[in-house]
């Protein structure tokens, strides 16, 4: 028998209601005649809801015991579901992510996946019954409770499909698949039928939150199929698979926004060697996704260097600059919150020159100023004011006719 995963969002379980009609879906996807396994988010706003009790206790609340509160709320989701699939008269059990032996590295609040054992949810199916995973978790090398970063269902429920060689692994939510543009944001976006792993990889990075980035990692290197699709509907979603099983290609496959960045720029540092090494190597010691970076032509002899990252690290970022910009003596720091990043992605940019020039020219057309840019081979990045995001998506999306279905 064939194992399905399947991935039920904070939305597709915000109520008792939703949690029965996912047991109900569930129950027909055991019916007809596959092995179930359901990896759970939180229901509806728990995660952040957590989290913000966390705050009112402490300023600052420990990394560990935040990873012990905010798991609770995965785990309260797969109970709820095992008790609705009983009660509709099948076998079910729950596992935590150490339970369920997803090892992650010992990083609190983002940690990664190195294995899944998995024995007890084989020996589960071995029974006939219906295993519910709790997403998000897992425990550390150290043999503490960890959580994989916001989003991180996603990539539980395709950790555990690799680890059960499963048929796919598909992903409810409250979107119908993966559009050209948020469909809140734009509402002209189109769902696309299907998308390669390395477009979906490059539009989640670049904040197209449908999936977590790790998970389509995780599912590229071990060619694990995902269906994107939604848990209020039958309709078919979107496919993420090897460029080689897409039926066509188009040059732009969407564009991804981000508005959790915030940019800081270090202003007249020394131009010399070693001085990039020394302020990344600190952000890098804290663990410090820095995205973006501009250094600036130098004029005599000193540089500004700007970069950006999450908004929610710089209260960890600004103190572990302090000390280099002080080593290299430079004039100091500004911070800016509020920026946002629009990113154009597509695997056709690497044969269709002038993309990036479109790109930037429907920007100009709508007013607003690019303040950084960066490319890949296929995506082009552009960070711009944060009031300008809505008319910066819609004109990109616009001018590239993302919205138009592309020609049979
Ligand atoms: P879940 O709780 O089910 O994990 P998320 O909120 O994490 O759901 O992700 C789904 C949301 O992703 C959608 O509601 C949509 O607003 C957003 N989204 C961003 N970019 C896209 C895109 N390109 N296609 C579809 N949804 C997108
Ligand atoms: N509940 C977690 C979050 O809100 C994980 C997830 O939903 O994927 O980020
Ligand atoms: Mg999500």
């Amino acid at each position: 028998m064939g194992v399905v995963v399947q991935k039920y969002g904070g939305t597709s379980v915000a109520d008792p209601e939703k949690i029965r009609a996912v047991a109900e879906r569930v129950v027909s996807t055991r019916k007809a005649g596959s092995d179930v396994v359901v990896v759970v988010s939180a229901m509806g706003a728990t995660t952040d809801d957590l989290l913000d009790l966390a705050h009112q206790v402490a300023a600052q609340p420990s990394p560990r015991e935040m990873d012990m509160l905010l798991t609770a709320g995965e785990r309260i989701s797969i109970a709820l579901l095992c008790m609705a699939l009983i009660d509709l008269g099948y076998e079910a059990v729950s596992f935590t992510g150490s339970q369920a032996g997803i090892v992650t590295d010992t990083i609190h609040g983002k940690a990664r996946i190195l294995e899944v054992k998995g024995s007890r949810i084989r020996a589960a199916l071995a029974e006939g019954k219906i295993v519910a995973v709790a997403g998000f978790q897992g425990v550390s090398t150290s043999s503490d409770i960890t959580t994989l970063g916001r989003g991180g269902s996603d990539t539980s429920a395709v950790a555990v499909a690799a680890s059960l060689e499963a048929d796919v692994c598909e992903i409810y939510t409250d979107v119908d698949g993966v559009y050209t543009a948020d469909p809140r944001s734009v509402p002209s976006a189109r769902k696309l039928d299907a998308i390669t792993y390395e477009e979906m990889l490059e539009l989640s990075a670049s904040g197209a939150k449908v999936l977590q980035v790790r998970s389509v990692e995780y599912a590229r290197n071990h060619g694990v199929p995902i269906h994107v699709r939604s848990s209020f509907t039958q309709a078919p979603g979107t496919w993420v698979v090897e460029e080689a099983e897409l039926m066509e290609q188009a040059i732009i496959s969407g564009v991804a926004h981000d508005a959790s960045e915030a940019k800081m720029t270090i202003k007249a540092v020394p131009d010399h060697p070693g001085v990039a090494a020394r302020i990344f190597t600190a952000l890098a010691g804290e663990a410090i996704n820095v995205d973006m970076i501009v250094q600036n032509v130098s004029s005599h002899g000193h540089t500004d260097v700007s970069f950006t990252l999450p908004r929610g690290d710089l209260p960890t970022a600004q103190p572990v600059i302090e000390s280099p910009c002080a080593e290299l003596g430079a004039e100091g720091f500004d911070t800016e919150h509020d920026i946002a990043k629009v990113s154009l992605v597509g695997a056709g940019m690497k044969t269709h020159p002038g993309v990036a020039a479109q790109m930037f020219t429907a920007l100009a057309r709508a007013g607003v100023n690019i303040e950084m840019i960066s490319t890949s081979t296929i995506r082009v990045s552009c960070v711009i004011k944060e009031t300008d995001l809505d008319r910066a998506l819609v004109a990109v999306h616009d001018s590239f006719r993302l919205g138009e279905a592309a020609p049979s």
